[in-house]
């Protein structure tokens, strides 16, 4: 018979499919003997299985009465026991951690007859009346969907009218009354007075929140797959709401935005768990607990310790003290900020708990894209508004908005301003620029999801007075309303009214050389880790560059060379006329002096690329789109022509240009004269262009330099296209003194050339794979149209989970991409390798390239740090690294 629920100390960490995150970090807790409520964990199969039938799979409740049975020996108390009751918290639990995305329904098992037994246990009427209280809201909202005003307005109205000290307990005890009508007029029925009863529903409620509305936007913004589901930890109750001695918090082993040492957290005396998540009362500082109750605060340092050596990364835990007794609800290893995870992976190597190779894989190339974003420049920057706390670091700008729906509605960035953030909020905050709440710490949902995505978020800035109705916030007697721009400082927590000027990154400026390795903590952890991927890794990183500046920009940046330089780029502008003049030439001779008036310019061009670039490769790419984006468009000439005609002018030039737009016209001119096929119609076009690249060659070697110019042939789809540009090639190339040998190699981006790479690697000697254009020929998607219509609704539908075009779709794709590796190199073994689409400077695809086995990745300047720390992974992770442990 399947199984499907194991007692905490039947887990461990490792079985976190299973048991889902939580459940196997609670496990392994047990294990190592740490103070955790006893409890039980029902597996992700159970959750499958309810999805896929809509009812719990068989056999499953008596399962979890077996596992409960245990609970009860262990704590000495017995569900729904009138005198002393035993109660318990029930808790989703995926594979990966959705924050606040599910659900949890604490304080199981109290009923009319129980709650007599926790008020005597305790000795606390209040506090029994009003943990019953809580469990019909929680209840009530999670399992049957009551809405949370039904209850809230209950509770606010109390709360206006009781004393001082807070609502007494004969007051919770009516306002239970009341909850348990509103309970029974909004589900129909009275509220359960079975435990049993009451711990099946909210198993299966757990199961079906799995499917929530912003459980599916949150997997799909974090790429979680679908089908997993969640499981579902039950556990003894601890109480932190029981007086001053009790309490409830989060903690983390060490900053989790700076990264740096010391304990990190937040405290709520006399509270429950999930008052701190929510951010519904200001916490304090953990380092107060230090005061308050000296013992657990030493016990839970010790607890933090023992888990950093343990899991030897960043852990964060909650924890609930209940009447000096410390219990830990939870651990796992810690979101941390992007700058977190690089200085973290350098202190723990220093620390010798883990190795280089594995530092570099506790950061990503997405995390180093994050870190060479801007920063505020604070010497151009207004007093601020107000100071909250810097929960997600990075500087936002943006126009006030104070709902999702406006967040998501708005043209250009916006900030979200919220009271406090939940789970609903979640498409603003995917939406917005930046985060900026009233309340709530760096643990509130606002701070760890914004962290998450990597989104700008200041919170708990309590100064603040948020009016949504009113469309406006006020700080004091500042009024600023919805649309007025602030801009945030995640790092700082301070707010500014306008939009503050912001300057580069620390670490961008010491990639650009501006700034000395060791100038911080962070510089200094970038540049470790860096370096040891440039140590490990096998592919190369080029640049896409067609200026000298962008050039001198990637060399900096640590590129080795130019891997794609598109030559259009150098005919816009003020040489388009000569390009015209091309098109418009007339015979032979016509068509001769326009290529000679261009071979110039090209020629100055290519020889401050090759200068910019000595002693590295640089491969030029023959002219690619068609000819007739140089010419205007033809709704405009053919509108110029009219009004010409009509008063009777002659349109001249116009109308000659009309002519030959006309003649060039493609109803589909990604698929039509392109690439190739343009140098093999436009007689003496591609000619020019090889004599440009071998004179500034031969030039720049007579200058004493070292140039390596590679040309390269565009959308190749058959040997034959290319074996006739080659020789055109070669021949002009022989015919210049003092050029240097120059490599002729071909653009892989028609999926015809991918399948017949054998025979075109007869001609080539390098390929290069262009794969914005082989994903758009593969999928038949148009790459300048899909992504704005209808990849909205795919990626809505799941129907992938990024886009195409940003991470290769290593399923097909990818499989052309092996092919023609294979093939282009069973033709020529020395066949050199690379890929010049936007793919080579996306973390994940890079990975991709590296296991294919190409020799290098080709992205712009900007990315190319990224690059190389992704190709430094992939290394480490293929086991080609090295296990140095410096
Ligand atoms: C490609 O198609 O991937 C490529 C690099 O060429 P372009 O983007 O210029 O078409
Ligand atoms: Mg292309």
């Amino acid at each position: 018979m399947t199984r499907y629920v194991y007692d905490f100390i039947e887990g461990d960490r490792s079985r976190a499919d299973l048991l889902g995150g939580k459940g196997a970090n609670l496990a392994e807790m047990t294990r190592l003997g740490l103070p955790v409520p006893p409890g039980f964990t029902i597996g992700t199969d159970a959750c499958r299985a309810y999805l896929a039938t809509g009812s719990p799979p068989d056999g499953l409740f008596a399962e979890v009465d077996t596992h409960l049975r245990r609970v009860e020996q262990q704590v000495g108390r017995r569900l729904g026991d009138p005198h002393d009751p035993l109660l318990l918290a029930v808790r989703s639990g995926g594979r990966y951690s959705m924050p606040g995305m599910m659900e949890t329904i604490l304080d199981i098992g109290l009923t009319d007859a129980t709650v007599a037994g926790l008020a005597a246990r305790t000795g606390d009427a209040r506090f029994a009346w009003d943990s019953y209280r809580r469990l019909i809201q929680m209840f009530g909202r999670t399992v049957h969907g009551v809405p949370a005003e039904e209850f809230d307005h209950e509770l606010a109205a109390l709360r206006a009218t009781a004393g001082p000290d807070g609502p007494d307990a004969g007051q919770l005890r009516d306002l239970v009354s009341t909850y348990q009508k509103i309970f029974l007029r909004v589900v129909g029925h009275e509220f359960p007075q079975s435990p049993q009863e009451q711990l099946r529903q909210a198993v299966q409620s757990v199961f079906a929140s799995w499917n929530s509305a912003r459980a599916r936007i949150y997997r799909r913004q974090e790429h979680i797959p679908d089908d997993l589901g969640t499981a579902v930890n039950v556990m003894a109750m601890v109480f932190g709401n029981l007086g001053p001695d009790s309490g409830t918090g989060v903690a983390f082993t060490r900053d989790p935005a700076t990264g740096l040492p010391g304990v990190y957290g937040d405290y709520l005396p006399d509270a429950q768990g999930e008052d701190v998540v929510a951010g519904i009362r200001n916490t304090v500082a953990l380092p107060e607990l230090a005061r308050l109750d000296p013992a657990s605060f030493q016990q839970l340092t010790g607890v933090l310790a023992t888990l950093e050596r343990h899991y030897r990364d960043l852990c964060d835990v909650e924890f609930t003290i209940e009447r000096g007794t410390l219990w830990m609800l939870q651990t796992r290893v810690g979101k941390r900020t992007a700058a977190a995870a690089f200085v973290i992976a350098a202190q723990l190597v220093d620390e010798g708990l883990i190795t280089l190779d594995e530092a570099l894989c506790r950061v990503s190339g997405a995390q180093l894209g994050q870190l060479m974003f801007p920063a505020f420049d604070l010497a151009g920057a207004p007093p601020p508004l107000t100071v909250g706390v810097g929960a997600s670091p990075g500087a936002a700008v943006g126009r006030v908005v104070f709902d999702s729906a406006a967040a998501t509605a708005a043209d250009g960035p916006v900030i979200l301003v919220r009271r406090e953030t939940n789970p609903d909020d979640l498409p603003g905050m995917i939406a917005a620029a930046g985060v900026l709440t009233a309340r709530g710490g760096k643990t509130s949902h606002a701070a760890v999801v914004a962290r998450g995505m990597g989104r700008t978020c200041v919170c708990g800035a309590d100064a603040l007075v948020v009016d949504p109705d009113r469309g406006e916030f006020t700080v004091g007697d500042r009024v600023v309303r919805a649309g007025e721009v602030i801009s945030i400082d995640g790092t700082t927590g301070r707010v500014y009214p306008g939009a503050v000027p912001v300057q580069p990154s620390p670490v961008a400026r010491y990639l650009a050389g501006e700034l000395d390795p060791q100038a911080d903590p962070l510089v200094a952890a970038v540049h470790r880790l860096l370096g040891h991927a440039d140590a490990v890794r096998r592919l190369g990183v080029r640049a896409n560059a067609d200026t000298a500046a962008d050039a001198r920009r990637a060399r900096a940046l640590g590129a080795a060379g130019i891997g794609l330089c598109r030559t259009e780029h150098m005919f816009l502008g003020g040489r388009r006329e000569l390009v015209e003049r091309l098109i418009l030439a007339e015979g032979p001779d016509a068509v001769a002096g326009a290529l000679a008036a261009l071979l110039p310019l090209q020629r100055a061009d290519f020889t401050e690329l090759l200068a910019a670039m000595d002693g590295l490769p640089v491969t030029i790419r023959l002219i690619d789109p068609p000819l007739h984006e140089f010419l205007p468009p033809l709704a405009e000439l053919t509108a110029r022509v009219a009004r010409a005609e009509a008063s009777g002018r002659d349109p001249g030039r116009d109308g000659q240009l009309l002519t030959a737009v006309r003649r060039m016209h493609e109803a589909n001119p990604m698929l039509g004269l392109r690439g190739v096929r343009l140098g093999l119609v436009v007689p003496g076009l591609f000619a020019m262009q090889v004599r440009a690249v071998a004179e500034a060659a031969a030039q720049r070697v007579r200058d004493g330099g070292d140039p390596r110019p590679e040309i390269m042939v565009p959308l190749v789809g058959d040997v034959r296209e290319l074996a006739v540009v080659r020789a055109e090639a070669e021949r002009v190339l022989a015919e210049v003194p003092d050029a240097p040998a120059v490599p002729i190699g071909t653009m892989i981006e028609v999926p015809r050339a991918a399948l017949t790479a054998g025979q075109i690697a007869t001609q080539a000697h390098f390929f290069s794979f262009g794969t914005n254009d082989l994903t758009q020929l593969t999928w038949a998607f148009s790459r300048d149209d899909v992504e704005g219509s209808f990849f909205g609704a795919y990626l809505e539908r799941g129907i992938f989970e990024v886009s195409p075009f940003e991470s290769l779709d290593t399923a097909g794709v990818g499989q052309l991409v092996r092919l023609a590796v294979a093939q282009g190199r069973a033709t020529r073994p020395e066949l050199t390798v690379g890929v010049c689409g936007e793919h080579g400077g996306d973390p994940d695809s890079v990975a991709f390239f590296a296991d294919a086995g190409l020799d290098y990745v080709s992205c712009s300047p900007y990315r190319v740090p990224v690059a190389r720390l992704a190709a430094g992974r992939a290394a480490v992770a293929a086991g080609t690294g090295t296990s140095d442990s410096r």
